[in-house]
């Protein structure tokens, strides 16, 4: 059952998030809110039981933009919405777009990892530069959209290292902190460099 009526919100005071990841809300609501005053910030589950819309996007922009339509359709609301991944150059920018599934389960991190170490077996280390990309997309029920872009730039260790953060993280050594895995970082020092606060700062930027 939804807990809020969404016939009752005003979009020009709402934005909904599409992403069923709490943390993710917190920290797009952060950035955001100060420029976008007066706008209340509610999770998309918060609204109701959404199905996810089929990721089939060529680019992280292409498929924020498809969560974020999927969203503003569902709840006629303005609607945010990031995708990410991770780019390594060795791999010709696999994982990137498939980053969640890249070794056949959607979210299976640990074999994620595995196939990342398998792949990058033999690569020299001056040859294992990767990056954190992510895109967010504020659309609105008109069709128009603002889109932020943003990076974490580091190299692929050899072994999984940290025990903070999801996905890649352990594998992740970012330029930003040298000597340390991203899963070594606590989890404001993360928010401080990552892909995502960049994306979400390239956006408010746009927006102020
Ligand atoms: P999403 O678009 O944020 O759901 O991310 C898709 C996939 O990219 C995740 O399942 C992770 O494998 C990877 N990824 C995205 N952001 C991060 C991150 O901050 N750390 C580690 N892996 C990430």
């Amino acid at each position: 059952m939804p807990k809020i009526d969404i016939a009752a919100l005003d979009p020009e005071k709402t934005v909904v998030v599409a992403t069923g990841n709490a943390h993710k809300v917190t920290e797009i609501e952060a950035i955001l809110a100060p420029v976008m005053p007066g706008v209340t910030f509610y999770a998309l589950g918060e609204l109701g039981d959404f199905p996810d819309p089929v990721e089939n996007g060529d680019t992280f922009a292409e498929n924020a933009v498809i969560k974020a339509q999927a969203a503003s359709e569902q709840t006629g609301l303005p609607a945010v919405a990031d995708d990410s991944g991770l780019v390594v150059d060795a791999l010709s920018g696999e994982p990137g777009i498939m980053s969640a599934r890249w070794a056949g389960v959607h979210g299976d991190d640990a074999r994620n990892n595995a196939k990342l170490m398998r792949e990058m077996e033999g690569v020299a280390d001056d040859e294992r530069t990767a990056r954190f990309h992510s895109s967010v997309v504020l659309l609105y029920p008109d069709g128009s959209c603002v889109t932020g872009e943003g990076d974490c730039e580091g190299t692929i260790g050899h072994e999984p290292r940290g025990e903070h953060g999801f996905g890649y993280d352990p594998l992740f050594w970012p330029a930003d902190t040298p000597g340390r895995t991203m899963a070594e970082l606590e989890p404001a020092e993360k928010n401080a460099i990552s892909h995502r606060a960049h994306a979400l700062a390239d956006l408010a930027r746009q927006l102020a």
